[in-house]
């Protein structure tokens, strides 16, 4: 999909993927549940996270078709798939996190990777609010929220 979802993010952000080009397989957004999900996601947490840093933030994931989840090993059932979901790229995650709840976005899942943290948001709600480490993090971070 062409142009802005908001000032910041365009919608060719959440179908990009160097995963996606390298085999070859269509990460289209495929239809309006999953193109509102992703708009409900950027609205709610991606675009108030954006004015409240300060800087661009890049998307490294956003909108994964099912095929396309399967080659990076995405967990099935992934919020990925849904359009509900999308990994932003921070060298610290913790203080970007840190952000999140600071100024109380209403996300669904927040988990801190090495060099990311994964956002979720359910456009039906409710939001589930959970904080995870992923393993990557453990490894290199003493910080926790
Ligand atoms: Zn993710």
């Amino acid at each position: 999909m062409k142009g802005y979802i908001t000032k910041n993010f365009r919608w060719e952000e959440f179908e990009r993927s160097s995963k996606a080009a390298e085999l070859g397989i269509d990460n289209t957004i495929p239809d309006d549940t999953v193109a509102e999900n992703i708009r409900a996601l950027v609205f709610n947490i991606l675009q108030p996270l954006r004015d409240a840093c300060g800087h661009p933030l890049r998307v490294n994931s956003g909108y994964r078709s099912k095929t396309l989840n399967k080659a990076v090993k995405g967990a099935a059932n992934s919020q990925h798939t849904k359009g509900e979901a999308a990994d932003v790229h921070e060298d610290n995650p913790f203080t970007l996190a840190w952000l999140v709840l600071h100024i109380g976005l209403p996300f669904d899942q927040l988990i801190l990777y090495d060099t990311f943290i994964h956002l979720s948001y359910k456009r039906r709600g409710p939001q589930r609010g959970q904080i995870l480490y992923d393993q990557s993090y453990k490894s290199k971070f003493k910080e926790r929220l």
